[in-house]
Parts: C-alpha cells; structure tokens; sequence
C-alpha cells in the first residue's frame, strides 16, 4: 500500500446493489484531489454482493477498492457501517475520505469522524487542495473544505489543520461525475467483517419504499418560479411553459414558503442541487442560498421586472419585465411560432 497519508477514500453509497450518483460525483472530484496531492483514489464498497460495484470505481479513477462483502451488511445499518468505516480509517489514516451529504452519509460522517478524531465538514459545495504549509508541517497539503456559511451570506473556506484525516459531505448534483474512457486497472481488497453484538442493537423489521415525485436532476430543461410569480394560480403558467418545452417545474425557497409549489422541487442550498441545459428563472431575485443550486446551469434565461436583480448577473440571457406578460408570449412563440 502507497503512503496513507496521501490517499482520497470515498465512501460508496447504495441501495439494494445500486449505487448512489453522489458516490460516483465523488470519485470523479476525488481523482482531482488525488492528482494534486500527487496519492491515490480509493473506494470503500460496505454491502452484500457488490464485486460488480467495486469494479465499476474503477472507471471513475480509483485504482483499489476496499470491499467489505457479508449478507448481514446488505441494507446499511448504522452500528456496523460506522464501526468498520472507522476502523478501516484508523488502520490506514487516509488524508481525505469524502461522503455523499444523503442520509445515509448525515448519519455515517459524523460517526466516524467522531470515533476517528477526524475534521469534518457537511454540505461542501467545492473541495480543493491548499498548498499552504505553514500551519502544520506534518499535515502539509490541507483539503479546503468551501461551503455557504452564516445563513449564506459568506462562502467560507473551511480547514482542519489538527486533523490527520479531514472529511467532508457533499450533496449529490453538486459535484459532476466524470467516468474516464478507459477505466484505471484497480484490484478489489477484499476487507473481513465479523459480526459484533453491538451490531444488531438495532434491527431493520421492515422496509418501506417510495418512489421520489419528482427526480429535477435529471431534467434537461428546467422552469422555476419564484415568490415575484405573486399567487399559486400564477404560478401554474409555468407548468404549461414546461409542458410546452419538455421541462420540470421547480421554485425558490420563497415560492416553498408561499405555498405555490411543493419542497420537493425546491432548488438551492437546502433544496435541490442541478445542472440542467437550460434553467429559465421567472420572478426569481437570485439571492446566493438560491444560485448555490443552480448557477452551474449550462444556460439560465431570467424574467424579472427589476433590471438591478442579482439573478442577472449569472444568466445568459436576461429578460426586463412582467412574468405574466413575458411567459405567456414565450409559451405562445414555442408552441405556434417555433415548432
Ligand atoms: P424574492 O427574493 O422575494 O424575489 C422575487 C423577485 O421577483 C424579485 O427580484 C422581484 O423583482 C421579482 N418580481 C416581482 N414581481 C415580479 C413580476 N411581476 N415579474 C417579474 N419579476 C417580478 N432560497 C432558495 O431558493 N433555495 C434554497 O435552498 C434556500 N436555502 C436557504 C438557506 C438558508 C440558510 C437561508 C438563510 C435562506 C435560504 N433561501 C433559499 C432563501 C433565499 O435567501 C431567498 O430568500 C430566496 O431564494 C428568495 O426567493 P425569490 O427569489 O423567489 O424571492
């Protein structure tokens, strides 16, 4: 094994044998992280027949996955998932280990950072490599953990100089995943588990399924409405111009509040993380909390009566005015005009 000092681990995340995109958005930031700091990338795989999975981190850059395979480890459980994720963490002292913000990885990070005596920081929204080596030259080459912070209103660069081993959380959309052309020849390690009692302190009896409403992450095009959409009934104009375009309908944290659509589809800092072709913003003021979830849109479209609101400073394409006077011109023009 290489220096542990020098290695990324990403915890992986799955449901069933499926893995979580937020595991593989990971891999893809912590291959970055790994070539600054001249390491390696590694996967730890927790579950129950997931030999397939442990290969395919490979085409996302990691040259070695730690499996840890047992039928008992099939759902994730808490008790023995924090146990062996710390163990393996004290037993290698990787220098970064990075996990899905999900609740599976709200749960486990702390845990082990915790037992692992670890800096930890949740919710990252960038993760880069410091070459500042003064603070403390045994941890040289600190993980700038860059996050909102003070409701925010600041983007803190946030450091864990004591900490041998730093984490971070991540939401899933956040990071973009990025499988190589040809994936790393990696070798699956396979890790032993033995059951403790402390492991079944808790029992799952039962597992209850529900289907998400709604999956915005997936949308190409998406339209969202803010609190300038002034009542619910204005807001379903924007249903008939995401139905007009093939898009989903999504909403600040305003319109959420206002009751004009459901938090599900609230997109933001404590809502949803996207990355779609084209993100039309209607009656939207384009406050920092609402941009952190959708500025990396490949085209942003604005409608908004106020020429000073922030969100045109990261559109594309602004447009001046009355969102129902623009809307149901753009409905009219995509439905008779351009088809
Ligand atoms: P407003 O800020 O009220 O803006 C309405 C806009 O509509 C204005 O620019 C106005 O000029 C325009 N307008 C009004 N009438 C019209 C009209 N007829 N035609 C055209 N334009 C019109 N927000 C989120 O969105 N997502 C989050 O995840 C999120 N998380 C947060 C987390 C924290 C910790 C905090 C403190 C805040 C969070 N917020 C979030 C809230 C955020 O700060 C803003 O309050 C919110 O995004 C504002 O929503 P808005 O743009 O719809 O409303």
């Amino acid at each position: 094994m290489s220096d542990t000092k020098q290695q990324v681990w990403v915890f992986i995340e799955q449901r069933e044998g499926k893995p979580a995109d937020v595991s593989f958005e990971l891999l893809s930031k912590g291959r970055k992280l790994a070539e600054s700091l001249r390491g390696e990338l590694k996967a730890v795989v927790i579950g129950h027949d997931l030999q397939d999975l442990a290969v395919e981190t490979f085409h996302y850059g990691a040259t070695e996955a730690l499996l840890v395979d047992h039928p008992e480890l099939e759902h994730y459980s808490t008790l023995p998932y924090s146990r062996i994720m710390s163990q393996l963490v004290d037993e290698h002292r990787p220098r970064i280990v990075l996990f899905g913000a999900s609740f599976i990885g709200r749960d486990l990070a702390p845990r082990v950072a915790s037992h692992t005596r670890s800096g930890l920081t949740a919710d990252c929204t960038d993760l880069q490599i410091s070459d500042v080596t003064y603070l403390r030259k045994d941890y040289p080459e600190l993980l700038l953990q860059i996050r909102p912070a003070f409701g925010g209103n600041i983007i803190a660069t946030i450091i864990c100089p004591d900490s041998e081993v730093q984490m971070a959380t991540v939401r899933e959309g956040v990071m973009e995943k990025i499988p190589l052309d040809r994936p790393v020849e990696g070798q699956v390690t396979q890790v032993a588990y033995t059951p403790e009692e402390v492991d079944h302190l808790v029992r799952i009896i039962e597992r209850h399924h529900e289907d998400a409403k709604v999956n915005l992450k997936a949308a190409p095009i998406i339209v969202s409405g803010g609190y300038g959409m002034g009542n619910f009934q204005n807001f379903q104009i924007l249903y008939e111009l995401a139905h007009a375009i093939g898009g989903e309908v999504a909403g600040t944290r305003a319109a959420v509040d206002a009751g004009f659509i459901d938090h599900a589809r609230q997109v933001g800092q404590t809502g949803v993380t996207v990355r779609p072709k084209l993100y039309i913003a209607c009656g939207i003021s384009g406050a920092i909390q609402h941009r952190a979830g959708m500025s990396d849109s490949n085209k942003i479209i604005a409608i908004n009566d106020d020429p000073e609101a922030p969100i045109f400073s990261v559109c594309h394409y602004g447009i001046v005015g009355d969102v129902m006077a623009v809307i149901p011109m753009l409905i009219d023009a995509y439905k008779h005009k351009l088809k």
